[in-house]
């Protein structure tokens, strides 16, 4: 049985973002994936996805620093366009909160914005907030092509040598210097695997032993189970949605021409787990994307990667680690 550098299991943005950074790296790499792609029972698929430096926590806005080049290599590599830039606002209703935690994110790390209060919102953006409201308009934000991306990964992933399975869910593995896992079309083994399962993550590292609180939800709706995803009611968060614009934005049509659902994985402190496991260093986790992963995918692959191939991650990784939630895990 031939042995890869590494398997990574899921096939969203962050376990192709983490095989593409493989491959491109020389290392000889298996992408598995449970579903036929492309899929829509996961977290990365649709048409688009926020990119910001507009954060509360500075890491993610200084992460978002070396992720804005790495969109845009793989935009010229490809001839694809992946992102636009439209500007994005940040608004809150009291400057002593969310506002005033963007501001002194993108303060600390020197980066661009403007601040408006709420005539500025009026008069520039038709935008009827509350009197105390402020905001911060953070110039390089936009959106991401996120279907077109999660597919220009896949491509350059195996236009690098890497090689693809879907149709492939992962059942079980046997830890060790080479890792076997065991799947419906059979065994595979590497000496590292990353495991990038997104919604699936909590369930299956209960059965490895690790134990965290992920919880998966609509937003910030019910705890689902992601294969019972369809038997959620969710009028209500359309309901909700409809009365904000019609409040907030009355230039806009209230209601949504599209509907699509989509699931995200949140951990208590909506920091990602980005990490190897204590007992087996060759096993490493990518979890908990906590509904804002998207746009720091290209960094998160290249963290996930280098943890894989044994190299130091250029980033403080205490905040990403497994056990900050609980600090007995078996594995
Ligand atoms: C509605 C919505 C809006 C969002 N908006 C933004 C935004 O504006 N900006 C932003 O940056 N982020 C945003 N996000 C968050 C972002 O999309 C997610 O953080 C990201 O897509 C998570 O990717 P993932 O690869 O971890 O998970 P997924 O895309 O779910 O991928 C996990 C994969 O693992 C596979 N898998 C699971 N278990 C197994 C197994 N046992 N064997 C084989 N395969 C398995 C699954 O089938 C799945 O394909 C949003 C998310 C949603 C849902």
């Amino acid at each position: 049985m031939s042995v890869y550098d590494c398997i990574v299991v899921g096939a969203g943005i962050e376990g192709s973002a983490s095989a593409h950074y493989l491959a491109t790296n020389g290392q000889r790499t298996l992408l598995l994936e449970q579903f036929p792609l492309p899929h829509s029972r996961g977290s990365s698929h649709g048409q688009t996805r926020t990119i910001r430096k507009a954060y509360t926590q500075a890491i993610f806005a200084h992460m978002m620093e070396e992720a804005y080049p790495m969109w845009s290599k793989l935009e010229t590599e490809t001839g694809t366009e992946l992102q636009r830039t439209t500007g994005i606002l940040a608004m809150g209703v009291n400057k002593k909160g969310y506002v005033a935690e963007v501001k002194n994110a993108l303060t600390s790390n020197g980066m661009k914005y403007t601040e408006l209060n709420s005539k500025d919102l009026h008069d520039l953006y038709d935008i009827s907030m509350y009197p105390d409201s402020s905001a911060i308009m953070d110039p390089e934000g936009g959106i991401l092509k996120s279907g077109t991306a999660l597919q220009t990964y896949q491509n350059q992933f195996i236009k690098h040598g890497g090689v693809i399975l879907d149709k492939t869910e992962l059942f079980s593995l046997e830890p060790g210097e080479i890792i076997k896992l065991h799947t419906n079309r059979g065994p595979y083994v590497a000496r590292s695997v990353i495991l990038c399962l997104g919604p699936w993550a909590g369930r299956f590292l209960n059965k490895l032993g690790v134990q965290f609180p992920l919880k998966v939800a609509l937003h910030d709706g019910p705890v689902i189970d992601p294969d019972r995803r369809d038997q959620v009611e969710n009028d209500w968060a359309i309901k909700i949605c409809s009365e904000f614009v019609k409040d907030v934005f009355p230039g806009l049509e209230p209601d949504p021409c599209i509907v699509e659902h989509c699931i995200y994985t949140k951990t208590p402190d909506e920091h990602f787990v980005l990490d190897k496991l204590p007992l087996h260093p060759n096993l490493i986790i990518g979890a908990g994307f906590s509904g804002h992963g998207f746009k720091l995918a290209p960094v998160v692959g290249k963290i996930l990667g280098n943890l894989a191939m044994g190299k130091a991650s250029t980033y403080d990784l205490s905040q990403f680690r497994i056990d900050r939630f609980q600090r007995k895990a078996s594995l």
